[in-house]
């Protein structure tokens, strides 16, 4: 940072509603209705109804407008990754999140220094959506959803692979796996197909809109179809996907229905069992304690900035590794994928 450039907590700031960008007149992910938000991605707490102007990738406006209709924002604009904005002096770009399709960081330079508020990443591949661009910076803000050592997600391709032994396994169990409808479900879907799992996957309802909105932007995600109506033997051996919190009625009509879910939760056991879930996927969207430690080792930002889940464990472990790490408060945020 230029030694006269103002720090940006001179002028990106954390209100009640959110982060606020004040030359810029601008909220980051704003919890209340604003005039004009930003939005990193499409996930309901992140992307909120009811603000006038909205910037935002195509693929998150695309989310919005499904889920908010009329109510996605008065006066939407598309920015693509990498595209410049100027707004009173702030420069605004944003970079891919590798979190869901269209999540985007948003990268704020004002005045000779920067901030990178990355919403919710991850750094590890993922075929449905544009990997994780580390940005040199002077304050990073992260998110700490799996903020703690114990947790390290295993390689996705090995999770797959248990759920398609299961399926060999159990030829005669449905096999039902709880996916969250946006990211998580064409995830899993994607990578089933990368695994050579080419028959036709069953939908719950809840996910067929998101699905098809992924198509639209172009990822392939091979036969997919509605399980409503289906006849209960032809769900033998079958893949069907849902919303977590499936119910037991919902479940009965399935032959022999075995439970499985793919969340970073699902590496706490307890919470397997509390869900009933037989066959936990350990498959999460968003980054563990390495990729965590790795990102912000990249930015190399003097400055971290951790909201969203387990900050203390983050910053403390920032702090060892010499840098200056705060908590922001930040409220309205879900436990979420
Ligand atoms: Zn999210
Ligand atoms: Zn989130």
């Amino acid at each position: 940072m230029d030694p006269v450039a103002p720090h940006p907590r001179t002028w990106l700031k954390s209100t009640p509603a959110g982060l606020y960008c004040e030359p810029a007149d601008l909220f980051i992910d704003p919890t209340r209705k604003s005039d004009r938000a930003v939005i990193t991605h499409g996930h309901s707490d992140h992307a909120r109804a009811g603000h006038r102007a909205v910037l935002a990738t195509a693929a998150t406006l695309a989310f919005m407008a499904h889920r908010h209709g009329e109510d996605a924002g008065a006066e939407r604009q598309a920015l693509g990754y990498g595209e410049a904005l100027e707004m009173n002096g702030v420069t605004l770009r944003l970079l891919p999140a590798g979190h869901i399709l269209g999540s985007a960081q948003v990268v704020l330079d004002y005045r000779g220094s920067r901030a990178v508020i990355s919403g919710d990443y991850k750094r590890r591949r993922d075929p449905t959506c544009e990997a994780f661009v580390p940005e040199r910076c002077d304050v990073f803000v992260t998110e700490a959803t799996f903020a703690l050592p114990v947790f390290r997600h295993p390689p996705d391709r090995q999770e797959i692979a248990r759920l398609l032994h299961s399926l060999r396994l159990f030829p005669e169990r449905c096999h039902v796996v709880g996916v969250y409808s946006l990211g998580k479900c064409q995830r899993v879907i994607a990578l089933l197909r990368e695994a050579g799992y080419d028959e036709t996957i069953f939908l719950h309802g809840a996910l067929e809109p998101c699905c098809a909105i992924y198509r639209e932007q172009g990822v392939a995600l091979g036969e997919l179809a509605p399980v409503a109506g289906v006849p209960r033997e032809r769900l033998k051996g079958q893949l069907v996907l849902a919303p977590p919190g499936f119910d037991d009625r919902w479940l009965r009509r399935f032959p022999e229905p075995l439970t499985a879910m793919a969340s970073g939760w699902m590496r706490v056991r307890q919470r397997a069992k509390q869900w009933g879930i037989e066959l936990p996927l350990v498959i999460s969207d968003h980054a563990d304690w390495d990729e965590l430690k790795q990102t912000i080792a990249e930015v190399a930002a003097p400055e971290i900035w951790v909201t969203h889940g387990r900050e203390e464990a983050l910053i403390r472990q920032a702090t060892l590794d010499g840098f200056r790490a705060r908590a922001l408060s930040l409220t309205g945020f879900e436990e979420e994928c």
